[in-house]
């Protein structure tokens, strides 16, 4: 698959778009291109959702917390997105009840009518009303949620995905489309005639091979390396972003059995807490803490960590301990600087396009559930500039890779949507396939072989961070399974017993990371 993509390289016609970045903002652009019926080349430093967009909170949402802060149009648009992925990926995103405990008297009240004026704005695109709940009926709901002095709750209803697998589903869609896209192939400079960008020399980290791509326009949708691409374009332009770090933390079930997640909707430092059950586990987040390193590695600090298994604690009848934690994963937001002194928690989370001198398209901020909507305006405008052909977008009607009206996305293998037939008769032609890959994880050797053959994966770490999310459930188990992984992908990539070794080392270091 690599190299027939690396050879359309080779053609000399100039591209209508060249994305820089292969996370949810550089993916949605291109399948807006795309789509569109421009010529789409996207490259990616590392891997397709190595950055930002495998470490969100996993949910396609409106933002609660937006409409605290008042933010109706954000909200409003974050909803209208929300109702377009639930019908184009339904393989992906599902319909997820959270339960709002209550325990002043002022509580219920307050939170009820804002949840319903939530409920107001997503108007025909709701996905359920939010209704006040007892305290036996959210005990029932929330068997494990700490009792004392609890006087009831709210019930409303939002979206929640996988984050990498979307990513995923994007570049086949992009594929699908006629569009290109190669991870492992950093921008390591910017074209330049005339002062108008025209391309960009890319590098092939696998061989070290340079190359030089021309294309009519070119977008920056590097997320927090925004303003690198900028000082490449334009050695003196200031700085844009201000980094957020948010962490989770990802405990086993037990801790919060049930189909619901809790919102916790006002933290010490006045931020929102989840706690959401996802494939088989609970994640708990998340934190708001400025950094000023860019890093493809993100770590938790030992206060944020702290932070998170105290807050869950007060709601839980059972308290967490650093032990029980699975995985520990952080992630640093892209957010566009405000005035001095403004926090991070009060920045702007609705997106921002910006157009250089020369032409180059930097787009950034903004979340997950609004990529699409992101990628529209970047589309629109870029082609402007360019000078392309107007056409019209028709990603709102789009229906993503492996859409299916049958697949439900909690069944086994959803997120494959209809490729899952596809993935079964792999399992049939080589039974020991069908074999799991660690008896603590929910994924088949299988789904390794089919990640190398149809979803680009290059390395373990791909396989087990980001085609599965075995690293996000259980960092140990995933470290135990690097070797089996490491050899199937070797046999599928034609790799020698050296890089299979060095493989499972890197991986296994990688994984210790995640671990507390
Ligand atoms: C803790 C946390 C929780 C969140 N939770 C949610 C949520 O629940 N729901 C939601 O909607 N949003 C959520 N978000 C926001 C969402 O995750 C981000 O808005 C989104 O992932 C940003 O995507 P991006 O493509 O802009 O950046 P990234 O995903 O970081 O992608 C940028 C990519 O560019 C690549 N790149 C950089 N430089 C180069 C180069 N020179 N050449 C080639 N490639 C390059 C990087 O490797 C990277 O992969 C959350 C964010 C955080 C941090």
């Amino acid at each position: 698959m690599r190299a027939s993509l690396l050879a359309r390289l080779d053609d000399p016609e100039p591209w209508d778009f060249l994305v820089v970045g292969g996370g949810a903002t550089g993916l949605g652009t291109a399948v807006e291109a795309a789509c569109r019926g421009y010529r789409t080349l996207l490259v990616e430093q590392h891997d397709f959702a190595k950055g930002t967009s495998s470490r969100s909170t996993k949910l396609i949402h409106g933002g609660v917390r937006y409409l605290q802060q008042g933010n109706l149009s954000l909200v409003l648009e974050a909803l209208h997105e929300r109702g377009l992925l639930l019908r184009n990926a339904p393989h992906l995103v599902h319909n997820l009840s959270f339960v709002v405990p209550t325990y002043d008297w002022w509580e219920g009240p307050f939170y009820g009518v804002g949840l319903k004026l939530y409920d107001m704005l997503a108007g025909r695109m709701g996905l359920g009303p939010s209704r006040f709940l007892s305290r036996e009926q959210t005990l029932e709901i929330i068997p494990t949620l700490e009792p004392g002095g609890l006087r009831g709750g709210v019930i409303y209803h939002d979206g929640q995905f996988d984050d990498a697998r979307l990513a995923v589903t994007l570049l086949r869609t992009l594929l699908g489309l006629d569009g290109a896209a190669l991870n492992y192939m950093p921008v390591v400079s910017l074209l330049k005639e005339s002062g108008l960008v025209r391309g960009a020399v890319v590098r092939d980290a696998e061989t070290g091979t340079e190359r030089e791509v021309y294309a009519r326009a070119v977008v920056n949708a590097t997320g927090i390396f925004a303003d690198d691409l900028r000082r490449m374009d334009e050695p003196a332009s200031e700085p844009i972003l201000a980094l957020s770090q948010g962490i989770h933390l990802v405990l086993d079930r037990s801790f919060q059995p049930g189909d619901s997640a809790i919102l916790v909707p006002h933290t010490d430092d006045g931020r929102v807490l989840f706690a959401v059950p996802w494939h088989g586990r609970v994640i708990v987040g998340t934190t708001d803490t400025p950094l000023s390193e860019r890093s493809l590695e993100p770590r938790a600090l030992p206060e944020e960590i702290d932070f998170l298994l105290t807050h869950i604690a007060r709601y839980l009848t059972r308290d967490p301990s650093p032990a029980d934690v699975l995985s520990c994963f952080a992630g640093l937001r892209p957010l566009v600087r405000a005035a001095e002194g403004t926090k991070t928690a009060a920045l702007s989370r609705d997106h921002t396009l910006l157009i250089s001198p020369s032409g180059l398209v930097t787009i950034t901020g903004g979340k997950w559930t609004t990529y699409r909507r992101m990628g529209e305006d970047t589309v629109t405008q870029a082609a402007l500039l360019a000078g392309l052909p107007e056409f019209p977008s028709g990603t709102a009607e789009l229906r993503l890779h492996g859409w299916s009206a049958e697949v439900e996305s909690t069944a086994d293998w959803a997120v494959y949507g209809s490729d899952a037939v596809a993935l079964s008769r792999l399992a049939e032609e080589r039974p020991e396939w069908r074999q799991p890959l660690h008896p603590r994880l929910p994924y088949r050797l299988c789904e390794v072989v089919w990640a190398a053959r149809h979803e680009m994966a290059r390395t373990v770490e791909d396989v087990l961070a980001r085609r599965t999310r075995a690293l996000l459930l259980d960092a140990r188990a995933s470290a135990e399974a690097a070797p089996i992984v490491a050899r199937l992908m070797a046999a599928e990539l034609g790799k020698d017993e050296e890089w299979e070794q060095r493989q499972v080392e890197e991986y296994r270091a990688l994984a210790r990371s995640y671990w507390l």
